[in-house]
Order: C-alpha cells, then sequence, then structure tokens
C-alpha cells in the first residue's frame, strides 16, 4: 500500500529507486569489574584506544580534504575536540580508578549522559551535536573491540538508503555511484551529515522520524528532496509524473550556462535579482554554481554550535572567506539568531516558557553584549573584504535598532582606535520578520539602510502558529490573507521610503510563490540552491500585470485554501510542465 512520509529537506534533488534498508551494527558493549592490579591496565586500553580512533579521524579527514574539500574535512575537528577534551578524560579516567569498571562501560556510560543531555535541549542545532557523540562513541567502542567500526556495507547496485540514524562519517564514506539518496529518522538540516550530503550532492531527506520503521527492503520509493516527502511503492502514473518532472529538472541543468548568466528578468523587463541563503561558507560555491547573485542571507548561527565560542578570529576568518568569494557581489551577514532555548545551553539560567516569543536573536545579543560586540568587531573587520551588508534579526521596536547601531558604532570606534580597517559605509539592514516591524516598517525605515523579510518567522507570529509544530502545521501557510497584506504593507512602506527591500524566508524560494510575490512587488529574492533555477524560469516567463493581476484576485478571497486553490490553478495552466 502507497504511504508518504515527509521529512526535512537536508539535500536537494529527487531520485526513484529500490529501498535499502540499512540498520548499523549493533553495539555490544561488554561490562565487567576489573581487579585493583588491572586498573592500569585498564588505563592503557583507554589510552591507547583514544590515540587510535584519533589517527583514525585524522586519516577519515585526509581522505575526505583529498576527495571533497579541507573545510568539510574540518567538520570532524569537533570530533577531535571531544577526544582532546580534558573534562571528559578526566571524568574517564575517575570513573576506571574509582568504581574499577571497564572502558567500554565507562565511555558508554559517559557517552549516553552526555546524549541525554543534548537530547533534554530543546535547540534544534545543538540536539544534532547529538550524531557525533553517537559517531565518536561507534568508533571508539570498536577500536576497544578491535572489530572494525560500523560502516554502510559495499552496496554493488543502485538504491534509496534508509536508516534510523546515519553518522557524519557513514556519510562522507558513502559510495556515491549507489547511494542515489538517502533518508533517515533523525537529524536536521544543519547536522553534520546533512551538511555532508549537500558537500557530496546526495539528495537526503532527514528527520523523518519514523521513516526507517515504514518502508521494507526492495520497496520502490520516490524520494522528493524538494519538497520533503517519500513516497512509498509509488503508482506507475507517479513514477511518470517524477520521471518527466527530473528529466524536466535535467533539462533545467543543460540549459544551467546560459540560464545562470541570463538576467533575472521578466518578460516585460522588470528586473529581479535571485540571491543565495547560506549556513556554512562551504555552501557558498554551490551558490555562485548555481547563479546567485550574491548573498541575502548569511546565517551566522553555525558558527556558534561548537561547545566552544567562536573567538573574535575564528568568526572574522568564516567572515572574509565568503566575502572574498563573492565579491563585488553583495554579500548579507546576519548576526546571531538563536533562541531562548541557547542561553539555557551557554548559560544554563532558568529555561523560558516560550522560547519563541522570548531571548532570542537581536534580544540575546544586546543581552549578551560582549558576545555581541565580539560579532560586530569580527564583520567590521571582515569587511574590507567584499561588499558587506550588516543585518540585524528579530528587530520588533525602533529602540533595539537605535541600541544596535549604537553598539556598532561604539565598536567601530574602538577598532579606530586600534587602527584596524573596516568599511565604515557598509548598509546596516533589518529583518522584518515580527508583526511589530510590519506595521512599524515606516519608523523603522529612518534607522534601516535595507529591509529583508523573514516569512518564516513571520508566518509563525502573524499567524500566532509554532512553525516547528507539527499539529497546527495547517495553519502555517503564506498564503493566509493577513500574510499577503503583510506582506503588500512592508513592500508599499519600503516603496515609500526608498528603502532597497528583499526577502529570505523559504517562500522566497518556493516556485508556487514566485508569482504572487512579484504581484506583491518583491524583486530581491535569497533563498537556497534547490529552485533557483525554476525561480529563474518563473521570473523570466512572466509579465509583472500578469502577477498583479493573479495577486488581486487571490486577496479578494478570504479563506486560504480558495486562495491557495486560485494560484495553483492559475500555476498549472501557465506552467503545466512544473510541480507546485
Ligand atoms: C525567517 O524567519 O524567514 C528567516 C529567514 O530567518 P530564520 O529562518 O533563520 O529564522
Ligand atoms: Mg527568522
Amino acid at each position: 500500500m502507497q504511504q508518504i512520509i515527509t521529512g526535512i529537506i537536508a539535500s536537494p534533488g529527487i531520485k526513484i529507486g529500490k529501498a535499502y534498508v540499512y540498520h548499523g551494527t549493533n553495539l555490544i558493549i561488554p561490562k565487567y569489574t576489573v581487579e585493583p592490579d588491572q586498573v592500569d591496565h585498564e588505563l592503557d586500553r583507554y589510552r591507547q584506544t583514544l590515540e587510535k580512533t584519533k589517527a583514525d579521524i585524522k586519516a577519515i579527514q585526509e581522505q575526505i580534504s583529498r576527495s571533497l574539500s579541507r573545510d568539510m574535512a574540518d567538520i570532524f575537528s569537533s570530533h577531535l575536540m571531544v577526544l582532546e577534551d580534558p573534562m571528559i578524560a578526566e571524568k574517564v579516567v575517575r570513573n576506571i580508578r574509582e568504581n574499577r569498571r571497564n572502558v567500554e562501560w565507562v565511555i558508554n556510560d559517559i557517552s549516553m549522559e552526555l546524549i541525554q543531555s543534548l537530547s533534554s535541549i530543546e535547540d534544534v542545532y545543538l540536539r544534532e551535536r547529538i550524531v557525533d557523540i553517537s559517531d565518536i562513541h561507534k568508533r571508539l567502542i570498536n577500536n576497544l573491540q578491535k572489530t572494525s567500526a560500523p560502516s554502510l556495507p559495499s552496496l554493488d547496485k543502485e538504491v534509496i538508503l534508509f536508516s534510523a540514524d546515519l553518522t557524519p562519517s557513514d556519510t562522507a564514506m558513502m559510495n556515491k555511484k549507489y547511494v542515489l539518496a538517502f533518508v533517515t529518522d533523525t537529524g536536521g538540516r544543519t547536522s553534520h551529515t546533512a551538511i555532508m550530503a549537500r558537500a557530496l550532492e546526495i539528495p537526503a531527506i532527514v528527520g523523518t522520524i519514523n521513516g526507517t520503521s515504514m518502508v521494507k527492503d526492495g520497496q520502490m520509493v520516490i524520494v522528493d528532496a524538494l519538497h520533503g516527502k517519500i513516497i512509498i511503492e509509488p503508482t506507475d502514473v507517479q513514477i511518470d509524473e517524477y520521471t518527466r518532472y527530473q528529466e524536466d529538472l535535467l533539462l533545467l541543468d543543460a540549459e544551467l550556462a546560459k540560464l545562470t548568466h541570463l538576467p533575472a528578468a521578466t518578460l516585460d523587463n522588470e528586473v529581479c535579482h535571485i540571491y543565495g541563503n547560506i549556513e556554512i561558507p562551504e555552501e557558498m560555491k554551490m551558490m555562485k554554481e548555481h547563479g546567485a547573485q550574491g548573498i541575502g542571507l548569511y546565517r551566522s548561527e553555525f558558527l556558534f554550535l561548537d561547545r566552544a565560542l567562536p573567538d573574535e578570529d575564528k568568526q572574522y576568518v568564516a567572515y572574509k572567506k565568503v566575502l572574498e568569494f563573492f565579491s563585488p557581489m553583495p554579500v548579507t551577514i546576519r548576526t546571531l539568531d538563536v533562541g531562548g532555548d541557547k542561553i539555557y545551553a551557554y548559560n544554563k539560567t532558568v529555561r523560558e516558557r516560550n522560547p519563541f516569543l522570548g531571548c532570542r536573536a537581536i534580544r540575546f545579543s544586546l543581552e549578551n553584549e560582549s558576545l555581541f560586540r565580539t560579532q560586530l568587531r569580527a564583520i567590521l573587520r571582515a569587511s574590507v573584504y567584499g561588499n558587506t551588508r550588516l543585518m540585524f534579526p528579530m528587530i520588533s521596536t525602533v529602540e533595539e535598532i537605535i541600541k544596535s547601531r549604537n553598539i556598532l558604532y561604539e565598536t567601530m570606534d574602538d577598532l579606530r582606535k586600534e587602527k584596524k580597517e573596516f568599511d565604515a559605509d557598509m548598509p546596516i539592514g533589518i529583518m522584518i520578520e515580527v508583526p511589530s516591524a510590519a506595521i512599524n516598517a515606516d519608523r523603522l525605515a529612518a534607522h534601516s539602510d535595507f529591509f529583508s523579510v523573514g516569512t518564516n518567522d513571520l508566518v509563525q507570529y502573524t499567524i500566532a502558529v509554532d512553525r516547528l509544530s507539527e499539529k497546527i502545521a495547517y495553519l502555517y501557510n503564506p498564503l493566509n490573507l493577513s500574510v499577503l497584506r503583510l506582506l503588500k504593507h512592508i513592500v508599499d512602506v519600503s516603496a515609500k521610503y526608498e528603502i532597497p527591500l528583499s526577502i529570505c524566508g523559504e517562500m522566497a524560494g518556493e516556485p508556487r510563490y514566485t508569482v504572487p510575490l512579484l504581484g506583491l512587488g518583491f524583486r530581491n529574492f535569497s533563498m537556497g540552491t534547490a529552485f533557483m533555477y525554476q525561480t529563474k524560469r518563473i521570473i523570466r516567463s512572466v509579465n509583472i500585470n500578469e502577477c498583479e493581476d493573479v495577486v488581486e484576485e487571490m486577496m479578494k478571497l478570504d479563506v486560504t485554501e480558495e486562495i491557495e486553490k486560485l494560484l495553483l490553478d492559475y500555476l498549472g495552466r501557465k506552467f503545466p510542465t512544473m510541480l507546485f
């Protein structure tokens, strides 16, 4: 019977093939106590294993360095950091000495403790580190038992791989020839496994929760990692439809060279721009290859995932790399946007009742001023290497932008005193992602060099629907009239006050919204690579008048479902070969 599973797109693409369910190797943890005179021997076993594991990881790093890039290999540096963490080492040694337990037992307990404490954290970024810990855990145990590390068996035919989870090393070692795509129950977009999949260009859907248990070996599946769904046992019609879609995509790829260099202008010559959203510098190459005209949103959160906060130099190096790469194209660096739950992780203060309504994004930076100043220093110092734009997230009041700007100016003064160079004229903008900011956009305009609309949050806060909640996901719809009206208002205000405007939420990169966004007046879009070509193709096939008419008709309706139907009917007629 046909089943559809949904998940998070970790790496875009579409693949059709037979499922292969990978169960990994079950770890067997021997647990015993050792005689007092064996304690030293046990400590030796621990030290030798630690060295061997570090050497293994360095070997993997070298291999990835050769096959992918140095940057990708760096992902494993955090594994080395855990192995070299003196506090963990001391805990292991103390446990072996005091409890006279064998190393496997102790390592297992400590790993489980770490995993347990990470799983209780609500922040998805930090929770995704669990898979890194279990990767290291497996490696240590296997080395202790002198068994080989569990890795994907040597596949000899093309499969769609399903697994409860995949470690970053599993992914890095995957044979791209045979693994057409993969699907995991756990993980998110920013897990190291997901990043690795994007670098390898293997389509992947993660976080399906129970996807693996729903599929059997050999079953036919379609992985639609453009819309985040997996169709198990598709009908022949669906296979045909997706095959055509795949061919269409291939065709688009073939047109790539032409399309990449063609302007994103409408038939009536209204010039638009397509920028990229990135989380890590490693994604920038692919962005450029897809024709991104710069970076509209560089989410700096990813730098803050490791156990230690990144210092000024580490941040400076990362920002400089992206700026240099895109220069003279613009790169919009957004200051840290972490949720209230992240404060818990860093400061161990009380957890908030409503993290999304709590000390998030700019509020967190203003609360943690020294961390904020460090980030601003790093961005300012890097700014001389390219066309830098600085952006503050989740501005909800005029006071916040004034305060943030003042801190920025003080930081500039500090750098001047230190005779350090920076671009004093870089544009300073804000995200419009909270209804209060949208409503007061005219007042915020006086303090902003540009606006970028974050629809992911704007939809969440306007409709009061948690963007991560499965249960009320039906409410989360950017075509809700209230959202369309707010968007229209933002466009009108930006035009009146001549504030450059762009849109960088997921809505900007989903082909079904391109026409209404054009009709509302948006011209600058920032998105992931998944639909960049399609967006450009749509832009190049429409007249603005037509888009304005469509959105006008949509906004006459009240019910979101009807608005959506009107739009999809239009798109079906206009672009019969595309799936929306
Ligand atoms: C948004 O809210 O639309 C946005 C782009 O920011 P983030 O998804 O990082 O919250
Ligand atoms: Mg946001």
